[in-house]
């Protein structure tokens, strides 16, 4: 049986960073949206062009648009043994989806979503001093600085800030999540699927406290 993992949290919450650490340990695809959607723009795709609006303005890209790019994803045969998903869902709309998608596809559901949780004021400074790398590997100037600066440690790939990691754009993507996203956590609870992570941690005990409860879901 394939195992879907979520990983829900605000932006600058480290789903990201987790995703990278554990979708290794579990042996499972990282699939996050928001790498998809800057993958096609930086393609200049249709698709990209599009997201890229809604993005710039720190707003959700239509549901439409984002459950097709999933369900193309996931159709990948990386896909056959389940997937970490970071970014997806973030409406109500997509999760119903993705419930759909996972049991029409896979006779599949979602198994466990470690939901990150870190106050607001931390998410600004977090997401301000973001850098990442063309390939989704993600630092941060004071809390996880590359060993050279601007250089990824993992890639070697010139590091660059995100347009939407601006403070006018950060401050509303708080809020899109706040207003869109937020109520997942009910979602998932209803499902007893949700596990509340304090995400305040240094980056290795939140990784702990992950893994912690996602054993039960590794593969043999
Ligand atoms: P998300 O994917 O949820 O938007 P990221 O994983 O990109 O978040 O993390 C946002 C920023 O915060 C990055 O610069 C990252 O290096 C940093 N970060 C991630 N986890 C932690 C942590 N536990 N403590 C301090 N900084 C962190
Ligand atoms: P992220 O990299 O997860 O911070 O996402 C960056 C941006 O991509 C978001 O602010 C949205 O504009 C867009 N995005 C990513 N994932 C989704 C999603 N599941 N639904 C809608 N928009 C998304």
């Amino acid at each position: 049986m394939a195992t879907f993992i979520v990983l829900l949290g605000p932006p600058g919450a480290g789903k990201g960073t987790q995703a990278q650490i554990i979708s290794r340990s579990m042996n499972l695809p990282h699939i996050s949206t928001g790498d998809l959607f800057r993958e096609n723009i930086k393609n200049l795709t249709e698709l990209g062009k599009e997201a890229q609006t809604y993005m710039n303005q720190g707003q959700l890209v239509p549901d439409s648009l984002t459950i097709s790019m999933v369900k193309e994803r996931l159709s990948r045969s990386d896909c056959v043994n389940g997937a970490l998903l970071d970014g997806f869902p973030r409406t109500s709309a997509q999760a119903e989806a993705f419930d759909r998608m996972l049991l029409e596809t896979f006779k599949s559901k979602v198994d466990c979503v470690p939901c990150i949780e870190v106050e607001a004021d931390h998410l600004i400074e977090r997401l301000c001093g973001r850098w990442m790398c063309p390939n989704g590997h993600v630092f941060h100037t004071k809390f996880n600085p590359p060993k050279e600066s601007g250089v990824c440690d993992i890639c070697g790939s010139a590091l660059y800030q995100r347009d939407d990691d601006k403070i006018q754009t950060v401050s509303r993507r708080i809020a899109v999540y706040e207003a869109q996203t937020a109520p997942l956590i009910q979602y998932y609870e209803n499902q007893n699927v949700l596990y509340r992570i304090d995400g305040s941690q240094e980056i290795d005990s939140v990784s702990a406290d992950i893994l912690d409860v996602l054993k039960k879901f590794a593969k043999k």
